[in-house]
C-alpha cells in the first residue's frame, strides 16, 4: 500500500484531535482536521454578520480559498491568505458552527478540498463524516468516543489551560446542542461507519487511548497487507 488513509470520526471533544495529531507525527502523515474549516467559515460568516443568510453563506464558501498548515501541534488556518487559527475556536464560533455546517452547499465545497488534501500522500482525517462520506475508502476506520460528563470535563480543562472563563455547565451544554444538530442533520450526519472500530474512552488516560489506536492501526493495516499479498 503506498498510500494509506485513517480517518477517525466521533462527536465533540471525544479526544479526536489528540489521537490524529498524535498519529499523523508519528507516522509522518499530513494531518486533516475538518472541523477548523467548518469553524473557519462560521467565523467568517459571523464576522459579515450572514449567518442566518444560507445563500450568502454558500455563496462565501464557493468563493474563497482555505488552507490549512500543521505547524507546532496547531492547525493554522488561512482564508485568502488571511490566519484566522486565533478566531475559530471562540464561544461564538462554538454556538453557530453546526448550523452552518448543516448546509449541503457548504459541506461539498469543503468536502472537495479534503479529498484534494489527501491526493498528495498519507492522511489522518477527524471530524465527523471522514469515515462516512469524505473517505469511504479510509484504510482504518475509528469511531471514538466517551460519556458526555467526560468529554465536558476534558473540554473544560483545556479551556482552563487557555486562561478562558466558562463553567462546565456552558461546555458540557455547548458539546450536546452541536452532537445533537450534527447527529440529526439529514447530509452527512455524525454517525458511526459499519467499518469502524469503536473505541470508547470514558475511564482510560491519553496514553491508554493512544497505544489502543495504535493496535488498532497497526492490526487493520497488517490485516490489509496480507489481504494484497493473497488476492
Ligand atoms: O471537530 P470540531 O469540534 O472542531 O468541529 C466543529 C464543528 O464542525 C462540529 O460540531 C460540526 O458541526 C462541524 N463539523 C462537521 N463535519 C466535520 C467536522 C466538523 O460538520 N467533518
Amino acid at each position: 500500500m503506498s498510500k494509506i488513509i485513517i480517518a477517525i470520526d466521533g462527536p465533540a471533544a471525544s479526544g479526536k484531535s489528540t489521537a490524529a495529531k498524535f498519529l499523523a507525527e508519528k507516522l509522518g502523515f499530513t494531518y486533516l482536521d475538518t472541523g477548523a474549516m467548518y469553524r473557519a467559515i462560521t467565523y467568517l460568516a459571523i464576522e459579515k454578520d450572514i449567518t442566518d443568510n444560507q445563500n450568502a453563506v454558500i455563496d462565501l464558501v464557493r468563493n474563497l480559498k482555505i488552507n490549512l498548515r500543521f505547524e507546532n501541534g496547531i492547525t493554522k488556518v488561512f482564508i485568502d491568505g488571511k490566519e484566522v487559527t486565533d478566531f475559530i475556536r471562540s464561544k461564538d464560533v462554538n454556538a453557530s458552527v453546526s448550523k452552518i455546517s448543516k448546509i449541503p452547499e457548504v459541506r461539498s465545497e469543503l468536502v472537495k478540498i479534503q479529498q484534494k488534501i489527501a491526493n498528495n500522500g498519507s492522511i489522518v482525517a477527524e471530524g465527523r463524516d471522514t469515515t462516512t462520506v469524505v473517505f469511504p475508502n479510509a484504510d482504518v476506520k475509528i469511531y471514538l468516543t466517551a460519556k458526555e460528563d467526560v468529554r465536558a470535563n476534558r473540554r473544560l480543562n483545556e479551556y482552563l489551560k487557555d486562561n478562558i472563563e466558562i463553567s462546565f455547565e456552558e461546555v458540557k451544554n455547548n458539546l450536546h446542542e452541536r452532537d445533537k444538530i450534527d447527529s440529526s442533520r439529514e447530509v452527512s450526519p455524525l454517525t458511526k461507519s459499519k467499518e469502524a472500530i469503536e473505541l470508547d474512552t470514558t475511564g482510560i488516560s491519553v496514553e491508554e487511548e493512544l497505544e489502543k489506536i495504535l493496535e488498532i492501526i497497526d492490526k487493520v493495516v497488517k490485516e490489509k497487507k496480507n489481504y494484497h499479498q493473497v488476492n
